[in-house]
């Protein structure tokens, strides 16, 4: 899958109305998507998402937030989809992400930063194959 990616537009940016803007940046960005819901997490489905997390501080933080809300969900394809997406939505801190980037325009927060993108193409196919089945991938 080094031609693929994960992505979440979390549900601080889906309650501020950001959700169009968000994927219009994305396709202007070069990335076409392959599978895509509108989807609340339990706190339990989140929990399980983000178990990687589970030793890190701010998990219980993470977890009641990406629970506290509808989320986009989506699998994106594009040449280098990993890498060439982290640049585009920036730095995990809002404050550090560079100008034009999806966190910069849209983040507030550190914790409550807008959107999620894969890390690896390991974890972009782990991340996608959470969120969706053969049948919903076009
Ligand atoms: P994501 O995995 O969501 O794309 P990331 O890879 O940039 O973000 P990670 O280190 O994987 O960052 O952290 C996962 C998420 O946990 C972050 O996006 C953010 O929402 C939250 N997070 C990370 N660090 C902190 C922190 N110090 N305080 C609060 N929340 C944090
Ligand atoms: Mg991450």
């Amino acid at each position: 899958m080094s031609n693929m990616t994960f992505t979440m537009i979390k549900p601080d940016a889906t309650a501020k109305g950001h959700t169009g803007n968000i994927l219009q940046h994305i396709l202007d960005s070069g990335f076409k998507i392959k599978a895509m819901k509108w989807v609340h997490l339990t706190a339990q489905q989140a929990g399980l998402f983000y178990e990687v997390h589970k030793e890190r501080p701010f998990y219980g933080e993470l977890v009641s937030f990406m629970s506290s809300g509808p989320i986009v969900a989506a699998i994106l394809e594009k040449d280098n989809a990993v890498s060439d997406f982290r640049a585009v939505i920036g730095a995990t801190n809002p404050a550090q992400a560079a100008e034009g980037t999806i966190r910069k325009l849209y983040a507030a927060s550190i914790g409550e930063n807008a959107i999620h993108g894969s890390d690896s193409n390991e974890n972009a196919k782990i991340e996608s194959d959470f969120f969706f089945s053969a049948f919903e991938r076009f």
